[in-house]
C-alpha cells in the first residue's frame, strides 16, 4: 500500500457548522439542514431528546424534503413544538432559473451576505447529474477559469452546499411522497429520481472547505437521506494532497483529479496550486487514495484541451506514460469560453487525435459534451455573484 502523504492542517480551511443554540439575548436558530446523522444526533442528545429521533427527522427533511416540523407526523406534539421553537430548515433562495436548449437547468441562489452561487442540472439519457458549488468563488486562480477571476468570498457551509441538491430535487419535481405512509403504501413513489449523479464540480475547491464538504457527502450517500451510491457522488480537485488523505478515512466517494498538464512546466503555468503540489506527489496520493479499493468508487482524470498549450501528440504521449498503472479514465474538456478569456480550445479534430492516442494507450477516454452552453453554464463558465475578498492561495511561496 503506498504511503500516506503527510497532513498539513492549515491547508484545510475550514468554517465548520456547529449547532449554536442561544448567542447572547438574540435566539438564534439552528439550522439542521447542513447536519448528517452523527451532528443531528449529537444536536438531539444535547437539547435532552432521544438521538434515535435523528433518522426521523433526517428522512423528513432530506426524503420528504419538508422545512416545516409541523409536517413531521411521526414525530411528537412536544418535540415538533421545541424543534419549532429553537431550529429550522433553510435552504438559500433561488433567485434564477435559466433552461438551455438541451434541458440543462442552472440556478442562482442567493446567500446571507449579498454573495450567490450557481448550480446546474444535467440530464442524459439514463442519468441525471447535479453540478453543485463547494465554495463563493474560488482562491485557486487557474488561469483557463471563470470562476478564478470572480476571486474568493468564502466557504460554503454544509447546509448550503446540501441545500442545492435538496432545492434541485424540489425544483425538478421529484415523486417524493409528502407522507411516510404514502411511501408505505405505494413504494414506486419513491422510485423516481431525477437526479442519479452528483459531482462537486461547480464554483470552489471543494478539498479547500473540507468538514462541510464531507458532511454534505456523509448526506448525499446516507440512505435515510439521499441514498446515491459513493461511485455516484464525485468530488473534483485540483489537487489537495493533505486533504485526499484525510478523504479517504472519511468519505470515499468518487474522485476527479483535475490535471489538466502531462507535466509539471505545462501545469505550473495554468494550475498555480501544482508549484505546492506538483504532479508526482500528487499522482501518489491519488494512488493512496484508491490503493485496496477499486470497485466502490471511480477515478476520473480531467483535461481541459487548450488550443497549442497542452494539446500536441507529444503531450498526449507523455500523459499516458504519466498515467501508467493507474485505475482512471480520462475526461478531455474543450475549453468553454467566457468574456476576457486568455484561450482558445482545441479544434475537435486535434482532441479526437489526442483520445486515439491515450485510447491505444489502453486508457477509456472519453471526450466531454458541452452542456448548457447556451446560459453560461458549461464547465468553468460558472460565476454567480462574489464579494471577492482576494484571499488566493500563495502557492508559490510555500
Ligand atoms: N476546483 C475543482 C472543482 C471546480 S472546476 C477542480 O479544480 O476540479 C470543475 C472542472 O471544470 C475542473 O476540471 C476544471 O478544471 C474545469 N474547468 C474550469 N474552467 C473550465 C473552462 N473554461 N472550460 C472547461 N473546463 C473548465
Amino acid at each position: 500500500m503506498p504511503e500516506a502523504p503527510e497532513l498539513f492542517e492549515q491547508d484545510l480551511q475550514q468554517e465548520s457548522e456547529q449547532p449554536i443554540i442561544i448567542t447572547g439575548k438574540k435566539p438564534q436558530k439552528v439550522n439542521l439542514l447542513g447536519m448528517d446523522l452523527p451532528h443531528l444526533k449529537a444536536f438531539l442528545t444535547e437539547i435532552g431528546e432521544k438521538p434515535f429521533r435523528a433518522v426521523q427527522v433526517l428522512k423528513w427533511i432530506h426524503q420528504y424534503g419538508v422545512d416545516n416540523f409541523d409536517d413531521m407526523t411521526n414525530v411528537s406534539q412536544a418535540l415538533r413544538q421545541r424543534l419549532s421553537d429553537i431550529a429550522e430548515i433553510r435552504a438559500p433562495e433561488v433567485v434564477l432559473e435559466q433552461k438551455a436548449s438541451d434541458g440543462t437547468t442552472k440556478w442562482l441562489m442567493r446567500l446571507d451576505g449579498g454573495n450567490s452561487i450557481e448550480t446546474v442540472f444535467i440530464p442524459e439519457e439514463n442519468r441525471g447529474t447535479l453540478c453543485v458549488s463547494s465554495q463563493v468563488g474560488c482562491a485557486l486562480d487557474c488561469s483557463f477559469c471563470s470562476t478564478a477571476r470572480q476571486g474568493f468570498n468564502r466557504n460554503l457551509s454544509s447546509a448550503e452546499i446540501i441545500a442545492q441538491l435538496w432545492t434541485a430535487s424540489k425544483m425538478l419535481n421529484e415523486r417524493i411522497p409528502k407522507t411516510e405512509q404514502a411511501a408505505e403504501i405505494n413504494p414506486q413513489n419513491e422510485t423516481r429520481r431525477a437526479i442519479t449523479n452528483v459531482v462537486l464540480m461547480g464554483m470552489g475547491e471543494p478539498l479547500l472547505n473540507f468538514d462541510n464538504v464531507v458532511q454534505a457527502v456523509h448526506l448525499m450517500v446516507d440512505d435515510n437521506a439521499y441514498g446515491l451510491s459513493k461511485r455516484r457522488v464525485t468530488i473534483s480537485t485540483a489537487g489537495v494532497i493533505p486533504a485526499l488523505k484525510r478523504l479517504r478515512e472519511e468519505c470515499d466517494v468518487s474522485l476527479a483529479l483535475s490535471l489538466h498538464a502531462p507535466n509539471d512546466a505545462i501545469r505550473e503555468k495554468i494550475v498555480p496550486l501544482n508549484k505546492k503540489y506538483p504532479i508526482k506527489e500528487l499522482l501518489d496520493a491519488c494512488r493512496y487514495y484508491f490503493s485496496g479499493d477499486t470497485k466502490k468508487k471511480q477515478f476520473t482524470i480531467e483535461y481541459v484541451m487548450l488550443a497549442g498549450i497542452n494539446d500536441s501528440t507529444r503531450n498526449a504521449h507523455e500523459l499516458a506514460r504519466l498515467l501508467r498503472k493507474l485505475p482512471c479514465k480520462i475526461n478531455l474538456i474543450p475549453f468553454n469560453p467566457f468574456p476576457e478569456s486568455d484561450y482558445v480550445s482545441s479544434r475537435m479534430q486535434v482532441i479526437k487525435q489526442f483520445r486515439d492516442i491515450l485510447q491505444k494507450a489502453g486508457y477509456v477516454t472519453m471526450i466531454r459534451k458541452t452542456r448548457g452552453e447556451d446560459i453560461d453554464a458549461a464547465c468553468g463558465q460558472l460565476a454567480g455573484k462574489v464579494k471577492d475578498k482576494s484571499r488566493r492561495i500563495n502557492s508559490g511561496n510555500s
